[in-house]
């Protein structure tokens, strides 16, 4: 089955309002006409409304960068999916790494303790569902330490997470959904996975979505890469079978980078 590529921009912690509507106003002139692929931006929930109202009309999707899995209550800091919808969300990313919990841990830059992050495989379910009740579509991020891949224990990592993380969907929000490999040695650092070596786990991933809910879903879904992609490296990952698109972070931040690599993708 031929799957419609899809790169997303996580913008993380970066640009004002402003800025963000002059991104978007710069990608509507350079990936405007760009059907063949589908395009997302993920800025920050304070630019998501005003972003998105940049972008109506435009092929320029609107996505958020986590989600909370409660509709409302005293969660002081924490935004509900509805609110991301309300706000023009069709996507929210869940269970990106950088949110995996790192804030309240002393050593926080320490690779060694990443894996101490307080949200775990069962909160980035729950975010998952919550994100389809409230009519978004999740893109479920997984990915090994260094220290796990240098242990030789990449697979077993990436299988334990999405076992969990994709648990208990029905069929066709297993359809729907986006899962995006993100290897956390390789997010922000400028190392990019070596693209058979990215290929190969995705299609392990492909692998554990067919044991879960069957070949037409495995077959239909897609797997994003990310960490490091860039334009001068887009065009070899994005062609491997398994790999159906990006998600990207630093080169998003830049609309000439951003439509080279979803120009990549077609
Ligand atoms: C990311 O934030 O998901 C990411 C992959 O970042 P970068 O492209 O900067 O490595």
């Amino acid at each position: 089955m031929a799957r419609k590529p899809f790169i997303a921009g996580n913008w993380k912690m970066n640009k004002t309002i402003d800025e963000g509507i002059a991104l978007v106003n710069e990608l509507k002139i350079l990936v405007g006409d760009v059907a063949d692929v589908d395009v997302a931006v993920c800025p920050t929930f304070v630019a998501l409304a005003k972003v998105g109202d940049a972008i109506k009309g435009s092929n320029i999707m609107l996505g958020g960068q986590d989600t909370f899995w409660k509709e409302s209550g005293a969660w002081t800091r924490q935004i509900a999916p509805s609110m991301l919808k309300d706000a023009g969300c069709q996507w929210v990313i869940v269970g990106h790494s950088e949110t995996r919990g790192r804030f309240g841990t002393v050593d926080a830059e320490l690779e060694s303790v990443l894996s101490y992050f307080g949200e775990s495989d069962t909160t980035v379910n729950m975010k998952a569902k919550a994100a389809f009740a409230a009519g978004m579509t999740p893109i479920i991020a997984c990915g090994e330490l260094l220290a796990e891949r240098e242990a030789g224990q990449t697979d077993q990592v990436i299988v334990g997470q999405m076992k969990i993380d994709l648990a208990g969907f029905t069929k066709e929000q297993a359809m729907k959904m986006v899962i995006a490999y993100e290897p956390v040695w390789a997010i922000g650092t400028g190392k990019v996975c070596d693209s058979d070596e990215a290929d190969r786990v995705c299609g392990l991933i492909r692998g554990v979505v067919k044991d879960m809910y069957g070949a037409d879903v495995a077959d239909a879904v897609r797997i994003q890469y990310g960490g490091s992609v860039k334009p001068d490296n887009a065009v070899e990952l994005l062609g491997k079978p398994n790999i159906d698109g990006a998600l990207v972070g630093g080169a998003a931040l830049k609309s000439n980078d951003f439509a080279a690599i979803i120009k990549a993708a077609k």
